[in-house]
């Protein structure tokens, strides 16, 4: 990696490099994507295979594709899936056949509200062929026979996923998803894909309080997979994000877990309050991403989504028109530092005791406030202190001081450190 570029250009030079890969939920572009990442962090590449029973569900058949298109009734071809990846129906069996326009309609896919796009569509787990186009395309189609071929394997082999467990002093662990199963969508897929990537990356050579657990599947399918294969380590996971939808220009959204009050969903909602940027903060519902199975209610992990635009909420949502122009470096970087410091409260909240809790210490004596000189807002500093001084019972954290002071947990943690070296404050044993 270039050490001058952002965090929010390698990114995007990541999704660059990801955007012309034909993913699914099975398959070689599957294993693609995941040995590009894993030119950045070293993850497991694990392998399930088809008919593997995962709780009601069955790992699928493999699905893979080589060439696809459709001639007209003079022989040009006018729908190509070397031009765009979207061209074909998701899991599309193989077809090679002479049909009439009408019979061929049955099987066109397009978004009539937005007529110069092509749509996302896919068909998992119903056999289907199918192509996707434009739809002022489509109304200029005449009648007369055209020529379809699909060249796709759908055969035994397997489900395939990325996993970078990093250790941590406990063995408590956080964990971030993303999906990885969209072919060329920049935002809804390739955003979160590079977030996770790089908010591992950046914690690969740190000194980790929690474990961390990074991973990379397909959607649903990849989420019921690994749960159902790794139940029985579920009981540790404190925590953990959904990533996807980090890329768009809109405001940030935080969907909360199934709980709604965990400690991942005070963290996000500390953080955003504190971002100066836009943001929503919305309750758990069962549709979207793969926070639904793990919120499904024989997990009720505290996991969270948190996304720019919220999934389906922005017109270029699962279209060609979700491409590398519409994600920016600044957005991603925003994105990733929002994450980031989540990563850094959960690394850094405590417990603290005062050393002197019956009536306030006497600050000036201790150089107290030549401490914190040189910052502009001396007041609110010295306002800052005189909570910590007064929440560090033992009972409060970091985060509930903050919480409750209205400072961010930046501020508060800088000053409890302060503190401490004035031997003011003592860090309890961890909770
Ligand atoms: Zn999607």
């Amino acid at each position: 990696m270039d050490k001058f570029e952002s965090i929010g250009e390698k990114m995007h030079v990541l999704a660059t490099q990801l955007y012309p890969i034909c993913r699914s939920i099975t398959g070689e572009g599957v294993r693609e994507t995941l040995s590009i990442v894993r030119k950045q962090i070293p993850i497991e590449i694990r392998e399930v295979p088809t008919g593997t029973k995962v709780f009601d569900w069955e790992v699928p058949r493999e699905w893979n594709i080589r060439d696809a298109w459709v001639k007209d009734p003079a022989g040009n071809k006018i729908i190509d899936f070397q031009d765009h990846n979207l061209h074909v129906l998701n899991y599309s069996i193989p077809v090679h056949r002479k049909i009439e326009l009408t019979e061929l309609k049955k099987h066109l896919h397009t978004q009539p509200e937005q007529p110069d796009l092509i749509p996302y569509r896919t068909s998992y787990y119903q056999e289907n062929w199918g192509f996707c186009l434009p739809h002022r395309q489509y109304e200029q189609l005449e009648e007369g026979e055209y020529e379809v071929y699909i060249d796709s394997r759908l055969e035994p082999g397997h489900l395939t996923y990325g996993e970078l467990y990093l250790p941590g002093k406990t063995s408590e662990e956080i964990i971030f998803s993303a999906h990885v199963c969209h072919p060329s969508l920049a935002n809804d897929n390739l955003s979160g894909i590079g977030l996770i990537t790089f908010l591992a990356h950046s914690l690969l050579s740190e000194d980790r309080q929690f474990s961390y657990r990074f991973l990379f599947i397909p959607g649903t399918i990849g989420s019921i997979t690994w749960l159902a294969l790794n139940e029985d380590i579920t009981a540790r996971i404190k925590g953990g994000l959904v990533a996807s939808l980090v890329g768009d220009p809109g405001d940030f959204t935080y969907k909360k877990s199934r709980q709604g009050n965990t400690l991942i969903d005070r963290m996000v909602t500390h953080v955003l309050k504190h971002s100066g940027t836009g943001y929503r903060i919305i309750d758990f519902f069962p549709y979207g991403y793969d926070e639904r199975q793990f919120c499904s209610p024989g997990f009720d992990l505290a996991v969270g989504n948190l996304t720019r635009s919220q999934f389906g909420q922005y017109p270029e949502y699962h279209t060609s028109g979700d491409n590398l122009e519409l994600i920016r470096p600044e957005y991603l970087e925003a994105s990733f530092q929002v994450y980031r410091q989540i990563v850094d409260i959960l690394e850094q909240d405590g417990y603290y005791e005062s050393k002197n809790p019956k009536c306030e210490p006497q600050l000036g004596k201790r150089g107290l406030y030549d401490a914190i000189g040189g910052e502009s807002d001396r007041k609110e500093l010295q306002m800052a202190m005189l909570w910590v001084l007064n929440l560090a019972d033992g009972q409060h954290s970091l985060l509930d001081m903050a919480e409750r002071s209205g400072y961010s947990f930046e501020l508060i943690n800088r000053i409890s450190k302060i503190l401490v070296e004035k031997e003011l404050l003592g860090k309890c044993v961890a909770k």
